[in-house]
């Protein structure tokens, strides 16, 4: 039978999956020989079950028994004893964190008569008592039995009021006393019976809300936002009560082994005296810098950093962790492996590689493209010197200009008209999330860099201010320092400084994009990120198997990619270049009555054409260039139908005569396609139109020649698009073949040909293709729209919504690799055209080549380069590299 409760002392740090990360982690430090309060993790899979059946778990009430008996003994006391009570928290913890998303239900085992014993083991703090037992009420009530939270909320208001005092704490144990009588009406009233008496029976419930809490909105709107699989489940756990708040010889707190925003050593935390954690997570109170601590307690202080240095030490990474002081006596409540900004995740990788604790390939597979993308993003100009409105602590990274808003309706509202927002709020909580997701920015007056707000922008990779406290947030506008920003002003956020500033800044290039440019300014150079990003760039590259090309039209593009690390050009559009002051041959070749007119207007374009690639070459001059021929139906460069039509109706109304607007029009309705994407477009086009892929091949080889006679060293593949049976291919190849011999002749140029890989047939008759191909590229837009059946130009925007909210994919398939359908498409031709032609060189230059997962399954299938636009060059080089790290780590295992 499957065991579904684990006393800590049980379990270790690589049991995430049944654990839950934080369970886990408490039994990893109990092990570790640290000061864990005792108590024992109710696995996810007992979690699944429940969810799956509705109702309770056969055998794991006699588990929880078994275990809570042990927790007794450990401590020496009963739960709910109404002598001497054991009060336990029911604590959720799934595999990935989901900061707050879920319930917690703190002081289980209160009651009428347990209230008593507590207060007696509090040396008689009756009023602390009796703020537990309305904690547990109020909370239990409104996470276990759904009772508006409001309500609690008046009857701690009216008790306040009454007593003509405006703090909670000013409410002393007889205040307290009779607000819990209002809270248990409150309870009665919307609940149908009386607030749970039984120990036991608080703890049953308070667990299965905890499993129901996993499939709360907010926590399934954070799961789809950071791509956690929805069936995972969370575990619980139950663990006996501490308490910070039991006078100024307790407190709570949050600490970092490593600053969390820029990944430097050093002590790095908040602290709040006499509070439980929820007050210092939920950023009600403004904190204490945890190095304030040492004067509070210098013991626990010390201890603290003494179980630091052995927590990084264990686990080699940055590690966060919670921690409560109940009189004196230090308790380790959690650690994990922090969550941090994409510039400490660099920063931190790098340091640990210096202090011996991993090694390179271990430090490439602790930062992601997508981390690389965000250091990218442009920063703040502050050429013009703006001076700041306010500043604050810098909680996550980014620069960010917007509107502000004040609910998180009212962000996600504007956000859906198309406008920049920055959400300000006192501060959040996770009912904020959907206004979090859609803000550019999150601005709070209150709360650390441990704050909620912090903590799931920084998972977001949203910039983030918080505790700017000079602010002072009302409903519509706040103040700061006299001056009124109302909603819908712009304001402008920089993450990284904490600086506020009115007005919209100007943005300039990040230090990393520079110092891929290589234009860095020197003063940077030994910045501790640029230097990191360096040294683990250097090493992706070394170990990655994937080469990376670009996707460039233009010699500026190819030049910037190449900077960037691109090893050349697996995909040059060549449609671009039919438009501008070119559309006028185009139409001419569209018009042409006879050969001889699309003989001439071909022969206009072909020097213009040679002339683009002779550009695009020398850019890439000693690396391969892959030229698609045309690829569009041609009728894409006509003006519009409907357009047309009005305009030679209106000319005939006023009996003018426009027959150069007339035969276009002609063409247009003769060309006029119900399914272009479908039509006459790429090889078939080829096919059709004599002159025209043969014009696109001599420019090609001729600027191969070009360069060639300058002593550059060309390197062109010409590509034929939409291929779906070899025949096509072959009757292309054979003209290709020919001119391409009469041009390059014996300057030693060679040119391959090659195809994409775009439409499904061609994908499962690659055997065939292969023997007419020295290259198959994956044009996985197409592949993707033509296995799905997906309109790539209109889906994503109608309907993907359903899809997405119906679980049916996690991420669009034209974002990410549908591995299962499209991959497997891109499996077989990859192994039936290798079998076919051994050494057939394959790439990939749909938009998957940029996506971090997608590079992954291209590096599994064999493929031998990736090519994705300029910007995505690096992001797609260092998951080139954790791929190869990856994969070899997986075949020792
Ligand atoms: C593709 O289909 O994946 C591709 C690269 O070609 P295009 O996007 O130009 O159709
Ligand atoms: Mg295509």
């Amino acid at each position: 039978m499957d065991q579904y409760v684990y006393d800590f002392a049980e379990g270790n740090k690589d049991m995430k999956d049944l654990l839950g990360g934080k369970g886990a982690n408490l039994a990893e430090m109990t092990n570790l020989g640290l000061p864990v309060p005792a108590g024992f993790t109710i696995t996810s899979e007992a979690c699944k079950r429940y969810l799956a059946q509705g109702t309770h778990v056969d055998g794991l009430d006699e588990e929880i028994d078994q275990h809570l008996a042990a927790l007794e003994d450990a401590m020496g006391r009963k739960l709910g004893d109404p002598a001497d009570p054991l009060l336990v928290s029911v604590r959720s913890g799934a595999k990935f964190s989901m900061p707050g998303m879920m319930e917690t239900v703190l002081n289980v085992g209160l009651n009428d008569e347990s209230v008593d014993g507590l207060s007696r083991q509090a040396g008689g703090n009756d009023r602390f008592a009796w703020d537990s037992y309305r904690r547990l009420i109020q909370m239990f009530g409104k996470t276990v039995c759904d009772v508006p939270g409001e309500e609690f909320e008046d009857a701690l208001h009216q008790a306040k009021v009454a007593k003509g005092v405006k703090d909670d704490v000013q409410l002393d144990a007889d205040d307290l006393r009779a607000l819990v009588s209002a809270y248990k009406k409150v309870f009665a009233k919307h609940v149908g019976h009386d607030f749970p008496q039984d120990p036991r029976h608080q703890l049953d419930l308070a667990i299965e809300a905890v499993f129901r809490s996993w499939n709360a909105d907010r926590a399934v709107l954070y799961r789809r936002q950071e791509r956690i699989p929805a069936d995972l489940g969370t575990a619980v756990n139950v663990v006996a009560m501490v308490f910070g708040n039991l006078g100024p010889d307790s407190g709570t707190g949050v600490a970092f082994t490593r600053d969390p925003a820029t990944g430097e050593s050093g002590i790095y935390g908040d602290y709040l005296q006499n509070a439980q954690g929820e007050d210092v997570v939920a950023g009600i109170r403004n904190t204490l810098p945890l190095a304030d601590l040492e004067k509070i307690d210098k013991k626990s202080y010390d201890e603290l950093l003494s179980i630091m240095a052995t927590l990084e030490g264990h686990y080699h990474d940055l590690c966060d962790i919670e921690f409560t002081i109940e009189r004196g006596k230090l308790w380790m409540l959690q650690t994990r492996v922090g969550k941090r900004t994409a510039a400490a995740a660099f920063t931190i990788a790098a340091q640990l590689v210096d202090e011996g604790m991993i090694d390179l390939d271990e430090a490439v597979t602790r930062v992601s493209g997508a981390q690389l993308a965000q250091l990218m993003f442009p920063r703040f100009d502050l050429a013009g010197d703006p001076s700041p409105l306010t500043r604050g602590v810098g909680a996550s990274p980014g620069a960010a200009a917007g509107e502000v808003v004040f609910t998180s309706a009212d962000a996600v509202a504007r956000a859906g008209e198309g406008k920049n927002v920055i959400l300000v709020r006192r501060e959040t909580n996770p009912d904020d999330l959907p206004g979090m997701i859609a803000a550019q920015a999150i601005l709070t007056s209150r709360g650390g860099k441990t704050s909620h707000a912090a903590v799931v922008a920084r998972g977001m990779g949203k910039t983030c201010v918080c505790g700017a406290d000079e602010l002072e947030v009302g409903r519509d506008q706040f103040t700061v320092g006299g001056r009124v920003v109302h909603e819908g002003d712009v304001i402008s956020v920089d993450g990284t400084t904490g600086r506020v500033y009115l007005g919209e800044v100007p943005v300039r290039p990040s230090e990393v994009v520079q110092y891929f440019e290589g234009d860095l300014d020197p003063a940077l150079a030994n910045e501790p990120l640029v230097a990191a990003v360096h040294l683990l760039m250097t090493h992706a590259d070394e170990k990655a198997r994937l080469k990376v090309r670009t996707n460039a039209d233009t010699g500026a593009d190819a030049a910037r990619a190449r900077r960037f690390g691109a090893h050349g050009i697996g995909l040059c559009r060549t449609e671009h270049m039919f438009l501008g002051d070119r559309r006028e041959l185009v139409e001419r070749l569209i018009l042409a009555h006879n050969p001889t007119e699309r003989n001439d207007a071909l022969a206009a374009l072909q020097p213009l054409q040679r002339a683009d690639f002779l550009d695009i070459f020398r850019e890439m001059n000693g690396l391969p260039v892959t030229v698609r021929l045309i690829d569009p139906p041609l009728h894409e460069f006509l003006p519009s139908l409907e357009d047309l039509a009005v305009q030679v109706a209106v000319a005939k109304e006023r009996g003018e005569d426009s027959p150069r607007d007339e035969r276009m029009l002609a063409a247009v309705r003769r060309m006029h396609e119900q399914n272009p994407m479908l039509g006459l477009r790429g090889v078939r086009l080829g096919l059709v139109i004599p002159g025209l892929f043969a014009m696109q091949v001599r420019a090609i080889a001729e600027a191969a020649v070009a360069l060639a006679a300058e002593g550059g060293r060309p390197r062109p593949e010409i590509m034929v698009p939409l291929v779906g049976a070899v025949q096509e291919l072959e009757t292309v190849r054979a003209e290709a073949e020919k001119i391409i011999a009469e041009v390059v002749g014996d300057s030693g140029v060679e040119v391959l040909i090659g195809t994409m890989i775009e439409v499904p047939r061609a994908a499962l008759t690659a055997g065939q293709i292969a023997e007419a191909a020295e290259f198959f590229s994956f044009g996985t837009n197409d592949l993707t729209q033509m296995a799905w059946g997906f309109s790539r130009d209109d889906v994503e925007g109608a309907f993907f919504w359903r899809y997405l909210e119906l679980g049916i994919f996690g991420i669009s398939p034209f974002e990410s690799i549908d591995r299962d359908g499209v991959g497997r498409l891109v499996r077989i031709a990859a192994e039936e055209g290798r079998a076919a032609r051994p050494g057939l060189k394959l790439g990939v230059c749909g938009e998957h080549g940029g996506d971090p997962e997608s590079v992954h399954f291209f590096h599994e299938v064999g493929l031998d380069y990736v090519s994705c636009s300029p910007f995505r060059v690096p992001v797609a080089r260092l998951e080139a590299g954790r791929a190869a790290i990856e994969s070899v780590g997986s075949d020792h295992r």
